[in-house]
């Protein structure tokens, strides 16, 4: 394989960061490459990241996680429901509401009442759908690869109603 130098220097993600603990480090993960293979190395490398990651991201935007269920969905929508006022409305989770099913969604919510929606997939085969679901509640949606389910590995959509952002 030919390798275009200009494309791939040395240390070009740690940069400055470059001190000779975070080279060791750097050397121990291609030792684990080596003996396991990349999946197993950033298996570690997301074992070691994913609370810290979490913890950063929640006290970053000011939220705490929540357990999410039905009616948190339909105020998360700025719909209200009978069950709220007591009636049964029979409905469970995230039913009738429309909302995709995507891997690994966990609820957060704001001292302000802010709600955020949070999935962390291995991918977004169907962004038309997603788009859809948004565009009928009128939601922003921002996707990153920085997600602290599985560092390296799952995608972060963070989900919240226009207006309601910060
Ligand atoms: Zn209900």
């Amino acid at each position: 394989m030919t390798i275009i130098e200009r494309y791939w220097p040395e240390n070009r993600h740690i940069g400055k960061g470059a001190t000779s603990e975070v080279k060791e480090l750097v050397t121990s993960i291609r030792n684990v490459i080596e003996a396991y293979g990349t999946n197993i190395a950033n298996r570690a490398y997301a074992e070691a990241m994913s609370d810290a990651l979490r913890t950063e991201w929640a006290e970053d935007n000011g939220l705490v996680q929540v357990e999410g269920g039905h009616e948190w969905f339909v105020r998360f929508l700025g719909k209200t429901c009978i069950c709220m006022s007591g009636g049964e409305c029979g409905l469970a989770e995230c039913e009738a509401l429309g909302v995709p099913s995507l891997d690994h969604m966990s609820y957060w919510e704001a001292e302000d009442g802010r709600l955020v929606l949070v999935a962390q997939p291995y991918g977004l085969p169907n962004m038309r759908e997603l788009e859809a679901w948004a565009d009928r509640y009128d939601l922003l949606i921002s996707v990153t690869v920085w997600s602290f389910y599985f560092p390296g590995r799952s995608l972060q959509i963070e989900v919240q109603r226009r207006g309601k952002r910060k």
